[in-house]
Order: structure tokens, then C-alpha cells, then sequence
């Protein structure tokens, strides 16, 4: 038995970016991959399960969200993308232990 299509609300459905799961946008969570839910503007928004919401972890991330936008992630392949991420991530640790 596929519970899929049940939307009591009768609202729109998404899809959970990590587990995959359907469920009414109602009871999904935003998720802002670029970390700023507030500005709005020409955004699409992903979205989490609650149950997926309740296991990422919410301690802030410094720069995580950039690096990987900045590294491209989802728009160049794979491989590219390790490449360019683990570029940025040394660059990160660099500038660190330079402080
Ligand atoms: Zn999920």
C-alpha cells in the first residue's frame, strides 16, 4: 500500500532531499542550500522530511553553504566537483592555521 498521493491538506507534495520520501509541503521543512531562508527572492527551495530535519545536524556551519555553492555542487559533475571542493576545503584550512 502506497501512502504517496496521501495529502489531506490537498496541498502540493515535495520530496525529501535526503531520503527521498514524499510528503505534503505542508509538512516538510524548508531547506536553503545558499543558509539564507529569509531572503526569498528567485529562490527555489528544497525540502526535508521532518524526520531527516530532526536528524541533520543545526549547529551552524561556517561557510560550508558557500563553499559548496562556490564549488558547484549540483550543476558541474561529480568528479569536477570533489576536485573543486577539495581545493576550497584546503584553501579553508590554510587560511586558518594562518590566523
Ligand atoms: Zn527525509
Amino acid at each position: 500500500m502506497t501512502r504517496l498521493h496521501d495529502a489531506p491538506d490537498g496541498g502540493a507534495q515535495v520530496d525529501c532531499i535526503a531520503c527521498g520520501a514524499t510528503v505534503a509541503r505542508s509538512r516538510a521543512r524548508e531547506y536553503d542550500k545558499h543558509g539564507d531562508r529569509w531572503d526569498r527572492d528567485g529562490k527555489r527551495f528544497e525540502y526535508l522530511c521532518k524526520r531527516c530535519d530532526d536528524e541533520r545536524c543545526h549547529r551552524p556551519r561556517a561557510g560550508l553553504e558557500a563553499m559548496l555553492v562556490e564549488a558547484g555542487a549540483g550543476e558541474i559533475d561529480r568528479e569536477e566537483f570533489l576536485e573543486s571542493f577539495c581545493y576550497l576545503a584546503r584553501r579553508e584550512a590554510g587560511a586558518e592555521s594562518e590566523e
